[in-house]
């Protein structure tokens, strides 16, 4: 069996840097490393919609922005397919039958949906595709035969619960789908970036975000408007690193080849921690450092960027492609999954022999 990648975003806006230490440099690390047979990068549009149901011009608008986020960190087109989730109509047929698998109390569970549902507001008016999406998340991974899920940790429960779906699968209807293995950030600072306000996680939804395409000038202004640690006030005040969200960047972003070429002064960044910790050492010098840090790394990002959009019709015949492989392949899953169920009375000559039989 070979080992197959199946992650994606839903585009509900541009992508963050969030995402890019969450999951999108992983994806490039392990699209080149040439261990994964095939790799499917999914802009999750009928997802999004499961909460912008009223809004999908905002849907629509941002299907081309995450293609050129994906192009632009490094996704290869010759290496993955990227595809447009709606068009591979095999998913949500999956889905159908996969909802039967499933609990609604199990789905109250999921922690993730729970704070999801609390950040919306929705109370008791939650739209009942969003309450179910994390089954149409395990339709996306098994449509592929994904064994490996590169994905931030806010994902850990639709890993879960995929993983319960397939085994009741198999066990019901016999061994049909695979078993997917969720892959977090290494770094623990990666695993939920939290947003330039110091909230939790960075999310678009939560518009505090520093985006993969802003200019230099806009990123700048946000790491200067980062939130750290309130009760440092004067420069020799001790400063606190845990929750300060400039600190948490460092620990995701930064590396010894940094201070050497911007702060020579600290070798590392357990250094640079230290001094804070004692006092005497500045927020705007921290967060200087990291403006060079993150510059860096999203000045490639954003010269490729510049190149895709001048191809804007190349871009779109990517998605094309993609999503016809794509297609193609779910639908290799949906019938076998249909074979398994015994409901693919055309396809399978048994029926009608059978039914002859029974009315002779
Ligand atoms: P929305 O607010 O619309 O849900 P989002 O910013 O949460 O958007 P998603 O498209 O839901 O982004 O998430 C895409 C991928 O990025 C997932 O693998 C998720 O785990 C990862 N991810 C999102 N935000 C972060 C973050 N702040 N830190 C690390 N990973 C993240
Ligand atoms: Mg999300």
């Amino acid at each position: 069996m070979g080992k197959i990648i199946l992650t994606g975003d839903r585009p509900t806006g541009k992508l963050h840097v969030g995402h890019y230490v969450g999951s999108l440099k992983r994806r490039v690390e392990l699209q080149n490393s040439g261990e994964f047979d095939d790799i499917f990068i999914m802009i999750a549009d009928a997802q999004a919609l499961t909460d912008n149901a009223d809004n999908p011009a905002k849907i629509r608008d941002n299907i081309m922005e995450v293609a050129l986020d994906y192009l632009s960190v490094g996704i290869d087109p010759a290496k993955s397919n990227i595809f447009v989730q709606s068009a591979v109509t095999e998913l949500t047929e999956l889905t159908f039958y996969y909802m039967n698998l499933v609990t609604v109390s199990r789905l109250q569970r999921n922690p993730t949906v729970k704070s999801e549902i609390q950040m919306r507001n929705f109370e008791t008016s939650i739209p009942t595709g969003f309450f179910t999406y994390p089954i149409s998340q395990a339709s996306d991974i098994t449509a592929f035969k994904a064994t490996t899920v590169p994905v931030g940790e806010d994902q850990m429960p639709m890993l879960e619960q995929t993983r319960e779906i397939v085994h009741k699968f198999n066990s019901v209807y016999g061994e049909t789908l695979v078993e997917p293995q969720i892959l977090l950030p290494d770094n623990k600072a990666c695993l939920r970036l939290p947003g330039i306000d110091g909230k939790a996680k960075m999310s678009k939804s939560l518009g505090n975000c520093i985006y993969l395409s802003e200019d230099e000038k806009e990123v700048k202004k946000k790491v200067m408007s980062m939130f750290t640690d309130p009760d440092h006030i004067r420069i020799e005040d001790p400063g606190k690193i845990e929750g300060n969200t400039v600190f948490t960047y460092l620990d995701a972003f930064s590396n010894e080849g940094h201070f050497a070429e911007y702060l020579p002064e600290y070798a590392n960044l357990d250094e640079l921690k230290a001094h804070y910790q004692r006092g005497g050492l500045g927020d705007v010098k921290v967060k200087k450092f990291l403006n060079n840090v993150i510059q860096e790394e999203l000045s490639p990002i954003r010269a490729r960027r510049k190149e895709y959009e001048k191809d804007i019709e190349g871009v779109y015949e990517i998605l094309k492609k993609g999503t016809e492989v794509a297609q193609e392949r779910a639908a290799q899953t949906l019938s076998e999954v249909k074979h398994a169920m015994k409901i693919d009375y055309f396809e399978d000559p048994e029926f009608l022999s059978e039914q002859i039989k029974k009315y002779k």
